[in-house]
């Protein structure tokens, strides 16, 4: 089932809120196409065709019009700017977006914008550790110090909350209360379980920074569905900026692909530092992600 009601926000304005959600049902539709999982297209479509038929049809043929050129039709704005092409905004149109009287839409791009408060932040960290000279591949998003091989919790928020802690704590992300928060949000309209036990839980729009993966091992198996049977094994948790979500489908490719292989799999759950996972992680993916 598809839930989109608590993905709102409550002093939002209802076709903005509207929009938001419509927004996150493509990017989870492109999210199952990345990982070619067929299996909930059909609930998506239909989730997403109900949320079209009730805007209004100016809206509908705006939100269109940008749709055809980019996968991004509305986005956050962060510091005056718009987080999908960077652009810095008159401070009339932030008033006027913060107001949301009316759609405003950004002069350069041209989407749709909207007023989020709190947005967690990616602060600045190098990624690869002192002592890599170059960072390539998967080093570019990840490192050592984000690699738990072996998860202390056993539920799925549980897990969740100990990845996005751990990226606070190793002083990737801050305001994790709100990075979990949009994390189960997330996992509420539809979980991030995939095939081969892997899962991919998320948040998207964090501010600043780069796209930021932390990687925790569950031998035992987490169910990310209640109502399906099987485990993830494997949990990518994954914090991507507003403008790196077309990356991000790349990313997410990038790693099922590298995963495919039972064999590959097997040597990321036998792992028992997170030295060796995290040097099992760098292996796996050099020829998937560049
Ligand atoms: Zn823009």
């Amino acid at each position: 089932m598809i839930d989109t009601k608590n993905t709102g926000h409550a002093n939002m304005h209802p076709i903005i809120n509207m929009l938001v959600q419509l927004q996150d049902l493509l990017l989870i539709r492109s999210e199952q196409e990345a990982v070619v999982s067929s299996s909930r297209m059909s609930q998506l479509d239909s989730a997403i065709q109900t949320l079209r038929s009730n805007l209004p049809s100016e809206t509908n043929q705006l939100f269109h019009k940008i749709e055809k050129k980019d996968l991004l039709v509305i986005v956050p704005i962060s510091n005056n700017v718009c987080t999908g092409c960077g652009l810095i905004l008159p401070v009339s149109l932030v008033h006027a977006v913060r107001a949301g009287k009316k759609l405003q839409q950004c002069p350069n791009c041209a989407r749709i914008l909207y007023y989020q408060n709190f947005l967690p932040r990616r602060v600045s960290k190098k990624m690869g550790g002192r002592f890599t000279p170059r960072r390539t591949g998967i080093a570019r998003f990840s490192s050592q110090e984000l690699m738990i091989p072996s998860l202390k919790a056993t539920e799925r928020d549980n897990v969740i909350a100990e990845l996005a802690g751990k990226m606070v704590e190793e002083g990737f992300v801050d305001n994790g209360e709100k990075l979990l928060d949009e994390a189960l949000k997330r996992e509420a309209i539809m979980h991030t379980g995939v095939d081969n036990g892997l899962a991919f839980p998320h948040v998207r729009g964090v501010e600043g920074g780069g796209l930021t993966l932390a990687l925790g091992i569950s031998r035992k198996g987490i169910k990310f569905d209640s109502t399906e049977r099987a485990l993830s094994h494997i949990i990518f948790f994954i914090v991507i900026p507003t403008a790196a979500s077309v990356f991000y489908l790349r990313l997410l490719a990038g790693l099922t692909q590298s995963f495919l292989k039972k064999e590959s799999r097997q040597k990321l759950i036998s792992s028992e530092s997170s030295e060796a996972l995290w040097n099992t992680l760098l292996k796996a993916t050099r020829t998937k992600i560049k």
